[in-house]
C-alpha cells in the first residue's frame, strides 16, 4: 500500500531578498533534494488559511491537516498541554503560560524573564494550589514556558455553559508595544457565576504566585546577577479538550508525528496520532535533523501517514530575522532529506504552515511552495521555490483542500 509522509517546514514562505537578487531564502538555497522530489511530482502554492486571517501556526496546521481551524481548534493551551505528555479532561482549563518579568505595578518588563533557562524549580516551589474550590496545577516546557491546569466544579459548569475559555492575561496582542503595559485582567465569557469564580481565582492565583516568585532563591540570584526575575505567569490560549474525529477515523489511516516543539507534539496528539519523541529534536535551530529522518523511515514501516515538523525554518525568520540563517538551515535540512529519495511507495509532500518574511519578522498571508511527489500529476517544475512553484499543476490551493490533494482523492 502507498504511504504519505507529510514534511511541514514552518514558515518556509518569504519575499524576494535583495543580497540574493532578488530571490527568496528557500530560491537562493542550494536544495537539491527537495528539487528532485519538486521535478519528478507536483507543484502549486498554497495559503493554509483564508487570506483575511493572521495565520497561526496552529491554526493553519488543523487547517493543512485536514481539520476545521474554527471548530476544532481546542486553544493552543491545550495543544501546549498535551505536547508536554499531560493527559486532559474535558472539563479541566488550560492555559500556556510564559514566565515573565514584572515591575511592582505589575506592569510587563520581559515577557520571557530574559529567556530564562528553565522553569522547573520554580513550578516545584509553587505546587498545587487551591483558591474557592478550584485547583491550579502548574508544569514546565521549554525554556521560560509552561502550561498551567484548572480544574473544580466551577471550572467545569463554566466550561458547560461557555463556548470559549478565559481571555489572556498576556498583553501580547499590543505586538512589540506591549512592554510597560500592565498585565491584563482576566475575563470570563458570557455573565456566569461560575465565569466570573473562575477569572476571579485565576487573577488571585496570579497574584499569589507573584509574591512567592519575587521571594524565590533562584530570583533573588537571578536579580544579584543582573538579570531579570521570572516573576510573573502570563496566561494565554485557554481551552479545552473538544471531542473531534481523529485522524484514523478520519482518513483512516495509521498515523505517526515526529516534531521537537511541544505544540506540534500536542497537534499530533490531539490528533490521535501516535507521537515519537526523537533525541536532538529540539524545536530550534540546532535540531538533529539527521535523527528526525532516522525516526520517520522506522515510523513509515508502522504506519500510513508521518507528520514531519521542522520549526528552525521559522525560527530563523522570525526570532532572528535573518535570510542568510534561513537559507543555511534550508540547505542543512535538505542534505538530511537524501534518504527519503531512496523510499519505495511513499508519497512525499513540502510544504509550510504560513510564510514567515524576514522582513517582517513575523507570520504573512503570502503563499508558501508545496511540492506533491507524486508521479501521475507530474508538470515541469524542477526547482522547489515559491515563484516556481506558482506555475505548477497544483496550481493556487487552500489548506482545506489539501489532504484531498494529498491523497488524491
Ligand atoms: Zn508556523
Amino acid at each position: 500500500m502507498q504511504k504519505t509522509l507529510l514534511i511541514i517546514l514552518d514558515g518556509l514562505g518569504d519575499r524576494p531578498i535583495g543580497a540574493f537578487n532578488g530571490k527568496t531564502p528557500l530560491e537562493a538555497a542550494s536544495t537539491p533534494n527537495m528539487d528532485k522530489l519538486a521535478a519528478g511530482g507536483a507543484c502549486g502554492v498554497m495559503n493554509a488559511m483564508p487570506k483575511n486571517l493572521y495565520p497561526t501556526s496552529e491554526e493553519a496546521h488543523l487547517a493543512v491537516l485536514g481539520y476545521d481551524f474554527v471548530k476544532d481548534y481546542p486553544g493552543r493551551g491545550v495543544l501546549e498541554a498535551l505536547g508536554i505528555g499531560l493527559k486532559l479532561k474535558s472539563d479541566e482549563l488550560a492555559f500556556r503560560v510564559d514566565f515573565g518579568t514584572v515591575d511592582k505595578d505589575l506592569k510587563l518588563i520581559d515577557a520571557r524573564a530574559g529567556v530564562i533557562e528553565s522553569v522547573k524549580e520554580l513550578c516545584k516551589t509553587i505546587g498545587d494550589v487551591e483558591i474557592d474550590g478550584i485547583k491550579f496545577k502548574i508544569y514546565p516546557s521549554l525554556l521560560y514556558r509552561g502550561v498551567l491546569i484548572l480544574s473544580g466544579n466551577s471550572v467545569k459548569n463554566y466550561l458547560k455553559r461557555s463556548k470559549s475559555a478565559v481571555s489572556d492575561t498576556d498583553p501580547h496582542k499590543a505586538g512589540p508595544h506591549k512592554l510597560g503595559v500592565r498585565v491584563l485582567h482576566p475575563k470570563a465569557f458570557g455573565d456566569s457565576k461560575e465565569g466570573k469564580t473562575v477569572a476571579r481565582a485565576l487573577e488571585r492565583y496570579q497574584y499569589l504566585t507573584y509574591e512567592i516568585l519575587n521571594e524565590h532563591k533562584i530570583n533573588k540570584k537571578r536579580v544579584k546577577k543582573g538579570k531579570l526575575p521570572a516573576n510573573f505567569i502570563l496566561t494565554r490560549g485557554g481551552g479545552h479538550i473538544k471531542n473531534i474525529e481523529s485522524f484514523k477515523d478520519k482518513f483512516g489511516l495509521k498515523s505517526a508525528c515526529i516534531a521537537g516543539a511541544p505544540l506540534y507534539k500536542g497537534i499530533g496528539a490531539y490528533l490521535g496520532m501516535k507521537v515519537i519523541n526523537v533525541r536532538g529534536a529540539t524545536g530550534k535551530l540546532d535540531t538533529n535533523v539527521k535523527a528526525k529522518i532516522k525516526a520517520v523511515q522506522k515510523s513509515l514501516k508502522k504506519n500510513d501517514f508521518v507528520f514531519l515538523h521542522i520549526k528552525g525554518t521559522d525560527m530563523a525568520a522570525e526570532d532572528f530575522g535573518d535570510p542568510k540563517m534561513k537559507k543555511e538551515f534550508i540547505e542543512r535540512i535538505d542534505k538530511e532529506f537524501s534518504p527519503l529519495l531512496k523510499l519505495k511507495n511513499v508519497v512525499i509532500s513540502v510544504t509550510g504552515d504560513h510564510a514567515t518574511p524576514c522582513e517582517l519578522k513575523d507570520h504573512s498571508n503570502d503563499v508558501v511552495p508545496v511540492l506533491i511527489s507524486r508521479e501521475k500529476s507530474k508538470d515541469d517544475v524542477i526547482k522547489f521555490g515559491e515563484s516556481e512553484c506558482s506555475k505548477g499543476s497544483l496550481g493556487h490551493i487552500y489548506g482545506k483542500d489539501f489532504m484531498k490533494i494529498l491523497l488524491g482523492n
